[in-house]
């Protein structure tokens, strides 16, 4: 594989996305600073300029994107791995890809498909990790934020990236033979909200319930008066009550 590696670039989702077709499977881009960092939904990833991880990956399926249902939470169980191998306490995923330390934001997914065939699927999985944010820089991020600055064993960013290269690989491909069964263990073991009282918003509603996980397919299952019903990504957003 190749890495792409710059000192400067607008996203590097967006790179990848612009160059798909030369690429292979595995290959990365890595930045250290991103001038116009991409959250979901034309939401922003705070992406200074302070040694931090921006950096996305490409890879192409071997199927059409129906089989793509489920990906991003494996990305989340894979970082979650990657992170706990060096012995980081506290993490936890919320569904369908924001991963927390401690109920903090640590670290985003941004998924993306660059072009959809009937056969083959191509997508750039990017993925934005606070090292040590300052609390001058974390003032701008509206929501409660951590980084990995605080632990006893602070990963170093270089190993931390190989580990999450390598680890991210064996996923993909664990995840195109067997599915997103082969995670259901780990999302569980992690997923902050089962058995919580949650809403989720999906503008201009919202929907409260108990969170029952998610299922094989990636939906997140959410329990009330109505029974249990399956929610699929895209504009939803998950709260605690
Ligand atoms: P939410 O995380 O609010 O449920 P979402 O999954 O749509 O929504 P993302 O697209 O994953 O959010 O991330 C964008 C959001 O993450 C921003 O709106 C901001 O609140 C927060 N954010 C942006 N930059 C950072 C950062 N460096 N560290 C932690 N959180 C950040």
């Amino acid at each position: 594989g190749r890495c792409f590696y710059f000192d400067e670039t607008t996203s590097t989702n967006a790179f990848m996305l612009g160059h798909a077709s030369e690429l292979k499977s595995g290959d990365i881009c890595i930045a250290e600073y991103q001038s116009a960092g991409r959250g979901r939904r034309g939401r922003q990833w705070l992406s200074p300029y302070a040694h931090h991880i921006y950096a996305s990956m490409f890879w192409r399926l071997n199927n059409d994107i129906s089989h793509a249902s489920g990906l991003s939470l494996v990305v989340g169980c894979s970082i979650v791995k990657s992170l706990a191998d060096f012995g980081v306490e506290g993490l936890g995923l919320k569904w369908p890809n924001d991963i927390y330390l401690d109920h903090k934001k640590l670290a985003g997914i941004l998924v993306e498909v660059s072009n959809s065939s009937a056969q083959k699927t191509e997508l750039v999985i990017g993925f934005g990790i606070n090292m040590s944010m300052s609390v001058e820089q974390g003032e701008l991020i509206d929501q409660p934020w951590n980084d990995l600055s605080g632990l006893v064993n602070m990963p170093d960013k270089t190993e931390l990236l190989i580990k999450l290269h390598k680890t991210l690989k064996a996923d993909l491909q664990l995840f195109e033979q067997k599915g997103l069964e082969a995670f259901l263990d780990r999302w569980n073991k992690f997923d902050l909200f089962i058995g919580r009282e949650v809403s989720l918003l999906m503008a201009p509603n919202s929907v409260n319930g108990i969170c029952r996980g998610i299922d094989e397919q990636g939906a997140l299952l959410l329990e009330n008066e109505q029974g249990v019903t399956r929610y699929l990504g895209g504009e939803i957003s998950l709260r605690a009550v």
